[in-house]
């Protein structure tokens, strides 16, 4: 048996120590100045903290030592003081003073940078997706972008966050361990080393950290598209009463997630504390080591210890920020994978200005949508402006695909889509986008004012709402409703049935003065008063522009000029009515059962 094909987005993590560095630039690079400012201002809060602890060190030891009042002498290397002890105290308390003024840029810079990281992270997904092709969009599991674009870039936020507490921690453990070498070069370079060292044995456990929070991304996506699903088939979830089966499905789902936070997190606590122990273990070597040396006095072992000890701890500290680093790395990862994949198949956009549609044609079209099973096959036609064309044909037959590609959502595989009898590729797709518009099979409102359900993100004006609810026979119905063009409907909205929630969206596709109106099927399921209320409409507007209507129903093609029969994939006819009853079997045979059937519906024939 053949292994099986890698998810679309299967994500690659490397877990090299470079890698965490690349990827770490690539969160936080564009934010240097504010980085460098955090960095600088460390520096000096490290400094104070060093010199601080140095100097109690040193008080505390002049203290026990019974030299209370007398000059506390220290000569080493470049630090030289000879200063009463209540001298050094008050410059400790102002170095704990500096120190305490600093924690406020300390921790507004970070969270500045996370929160800027967070937005930027989400903007630019969501960028690539509106930018993306409908084939890629439409590929995603249910739930998959909404995971991504909130828990999964929340997850990749705290690398951020971990990252700047890892330049922070660095550069205090650096300027803790100068002031320790100052003191005592051999203990602190003894405790540096084996520091390191330490940190490099850990690595095999910091990389099953990281796989494991991979896995952690990947169920807790998988356990989102479940919800996604669970919360769309909510009405058969009653009506079925299969709602513990349900329970039973996303337990799973959530128990699987359980079992991977649980590994992920425990490794995210392990590691450091298994560091800081063993740290713990090294000082005590080090304590024979100063034990062994001679020349040290009382003042300058306290304080050495006192800084290795704090050394030691900030150690811990890089360790488990390290961790938390690389633990992020797949949600970043999956972000910035889901981004390109976005980013890689943008919709294609061409320079000519488009003013008009005058003629629209295939020429030899074909489409796939897996290789080797054509969907479409050699379709050509012409369409002048103000046709009004039918498309009929068995189901599975290709008619909602050739609707794909009537609207640009798919490109042909092979063939050309002619405009004025141009490649369409060639024209702007905002002038493609003015002239062209599209009621689906099943409405789908958002949840806004009705009003602003019509202008769908666009600058419309309430004149042209109006106008466009009179032309999709709904404007009377919303005059009914206590708050007019204001009230809130959306998908699950009890107050507006399905027919207005249909006509709704015929004034949406109306409000920005199409000339071309692609309808897939938009009578199949209304009730009678809206079907033909749906049919006034269309009526009224034949000729105006050019239409394309997938029927389901005889009666849909009562305003079509001309039909198009589609089998298996293929434009076996296009004709008119009276022709077709000719001269097309499938057409003939399909017309006239529909004709005698009380729901004028066409049947399955072929
Ligand atoms: P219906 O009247 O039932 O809506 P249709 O004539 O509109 O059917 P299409 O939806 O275009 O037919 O489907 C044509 C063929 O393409 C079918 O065999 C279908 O299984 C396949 N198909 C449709 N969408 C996809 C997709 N996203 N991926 C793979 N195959 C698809």
């Amino acid at each position: 048996m053949s292994p099986p094909a890698p998810a679309p987005h299967t994500l690659q993590v490397e877990s090299s120590e470079s890698s965490t560095f690349k990827r770490l630039d690539l969160l936080i690079g564009d934010k240097r100045p504010v980085v460098a400012l955090l960095a600088g201002i460390s520096v000096v809060n490290a400094t104070c903290e060093a010199i601080f602890l140095a100097s109690i060190a040193q008080v505390a030891a002049s203290l026990v030592g019974r030299h209370h009042g007398k000059n506390i002498g220290f000569h080493r290397g470049p630090i030289n003081i000879d200063s009463p002890p209540h001298t050094i105290l008050l410059v400790a308390g102002a170095l704990a003073l500096i120190r305490l003024l600093l924690q406020w840029p300390l921790s507004s810079l970070p969270a500045r940078i996370s929160a800027d990281v967070q937005a930027g992270l989400r903007k630019r997904l969501f960028r690539a997706y509106v930018h993306a092709s409908w084939e890629i969009q439409s590929r995603d599991r249910e739930g998959t972008l909404q995971e991504t674009m909130s828990s999964q870039a929340t997850q990749a936020t705290g690398g951020a966050l971990q990252a700047t507490t890892l330049i922070t921690a660095s550069l205090n453990f650096l300027i803790v361990m100068v002031f320790a070498v100052l003191l005592n070069p051999l203990a602190a370079a003894l405790v540096m080393v084996l520091a390191i060292v330490t940190f490099m044995i850990l690595k095999p456990m910091r990389a099953l950290g990281a796989k494991r929070a991979r896995e952690l991304s990947a169920s807790q996506v998988r356990y989102a598209g479940g919800v996604a699903e669970a919360n769309r088939a909510a009405e058969e979830t009653h009506v079925f009463g299969v709602g513990d089966a349900q329970l039973a499905r996303i337990s799973e789902f959530i128990d699987v997630t359980r079992d991977r936070f649980y590994r992920s997190s425990m490794l995210l606590k392990l590691v450091p504390n298994v560091y800081q122990s063993m740290i713990y273990l090294l000082l005590v070597a080090t304590m024979f080591v100063i034990d062994q040396q001679t020349t040290s006095n009382g003042g300058s072992i306290g304080a050495v210890v006192l800084l290795l000890v704090r050394g030691a701890q900030t150690g811990g500290s890089i360790q488990a920020t390290y961790q938390g680093l690389q633990q992020s790395l797949p949600f970043i990862d999956r972000l910035e994978n889901t981004g390109k994949r976005y980013s890689d198949n943008k919709v294609r956009e061409g320079g000519s200005e488009l003013v008009t549609i005058s003629s629209l044609g295939f020429e030899n079209v074909s489409f796939e949508y897996n290789p080797g099973r054509p969907v479409l096959e050699g379709v050509t036609f012409e369409v002048a402006e103000g046709e009004a064309i039918g498309i009929v044909g068995p189901s599975g037959a290709g008619k909602s695909t050739l609707v794909q590609l009537l609207l640009q959502l798919r490109p042909p595989g092979t063939g050309r889509y002619l405009v004025n009898r141009e490649p369409l590729e060639d024209f702007r797709r905002d002038d493609w986008y003015r002239l062209i518009a599209y009621v689906p099979q099943e409405p789908r409102l958002l949840h806004a004012t009705v009003a602003d359900n019509i202008r769908f993100y666009r600058e419309i004006s309430e004149e042209e709402v109006e106008r466009a609810a009179k032309l999709a026979r709904i404007h009377d119905d919303i005059t009914t409703w206590s708050s007019g063009y204001q009230t809130v409907v959306g998908p699950r909205a009890d107050a507006v049935s399905g027919g207005q929630q249909q006509r709704i969206c015929l004034a949406r596709a109306l409000a920005g003065h199409p000339r071309v109106l692609v309808l897939d099927e938009p009578t199949s399921a209304l009730d009678p008063n809206s079907e033909s209320l749906i049919q006034e409409s269309l009526t009224s507007l034949r000729s105006e522009l050019t239409m394309f209507t997938v029927a389901h129903r005889i009666s849909t093609l009562d305003i079509c000029d001309r039909v198009m029969v589609i089998l298996d994939g293929r434009l076996v006819a296009f004709d008119t009515r009276a022709q077709l009853k000719q001269s097309n079997d499938y057409y003939r045979r399909a017309s006239t059962i529909a004709a005698g059937a009380p729901d004028g519906l066409l049947p399955e024939l072929r």
